[in-house]
């Protein structure tokens, strides 16, 4: 996650995860479990922080929440992980399916794995009950364009879905055999260790998506030190159109 955010709660029913591709190597959630071990469940942060694991006890914490939110599912690990069965999948979304009022926003480098699951787990059917459901995928560079696909796949089978180009390691296409998601966040990356970022790349994102009328969340770009930190207008809207 760069600057600013595009969710009111974060909810963590599993944490925990591996190193997968290049945006990997400074990953927040890694950072994050450093930090506050106990998100983890563990004291032990350092050898044990990645370790993928699953809190059957947080599952229900949505339903306690008494205002509608925009709800970050996992930002302490990737929920599509190998090592997560697909039963406890099947529970998480049986949580969001039940608990509407919230949207949820999921986010996986894994996406040939969420595509899958949703195949072989959701029918179309559900398709009306889930749309406050958006399924992400990362693409930080043009190596790993090859998740659209997957998420071209869940996109045509009625499911809602969104991009983040973060942290931002190449030029992106974000099209894909005339696919477009339904909005994408992008960014350079941050911090002491912040990989080069081209204003180009960002522009071209930016370029891309307006062209087609998708809501785009420009956050940290190479020659803006102040990113926009409050979430865009059309993206607002795009949250708003949610039948809770
Ligand atoms: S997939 Fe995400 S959570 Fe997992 S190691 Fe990579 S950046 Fe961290």
């Amino acid at each position: 996650m760069g600057e600013g955010t595009y969710w009111t709660q974060a909810w963590n029913p599993m944490t925990g995860c591996t190193p997968i591709s290049a945006g990997c190597d400074h990953c927040y959630a890694r950072d994050l479990l450093r930090r506050f071990p106990l998100l983890s469940g563990s004291d032990d942060y350092e050898e044990k922080a990645l370790t993928v694991r699953l809190h059957r006890h947080r599952l229900a914490l949505p339903a306690r929440w008494k205002k509608q939110r925009i709800v970050f599912v996992c930002n302490c690990g990737d929920l599509f992980h190998e090592a997560v069965p697909d039963e406890f999948i099947w529970r998480v979304f049986d949580e969001m399916i039940g608990e509407h009022r919230h949207q949820y926003l999921l986010l996986t480098k894994r996406a040939e794995r969420m595509a899958a699951w949703v195949a072989g787990a959701l029918p179309t059917v559900c398709v009306d009950h889930m749309r406050h459901i958006w399924f992400g995928a990362t693409v930080e560079s043009a190596e790993y364009e090859w998740r659209l696909d997957h998420l071209g796949e869940i996109a045509r089978a009625g499911f809602r879905t969104w991009v983040s180009v973060e942290p931002m390691l190449s030029i992106v296409w974000v099209r894909r055999n005339a696919w477009f998601p339904d909005w994408v966040t992008v960014g350079a990356e941050t911090g002491p260790r912040a990989r080069e970022c081209h204003a180009g790349w960002v522009d071209g994102i930016e370029v891309q998506c307006r062209r087609v009328s998708i809501p785009v969340w420009v956050k940290k770009h190479p020659t803006n030190p102040n990113p926009r930190r409050e979430m865009p207008p059309e993206l607002a809207e795009v949250f708003g159109s949610h039948d809770t």
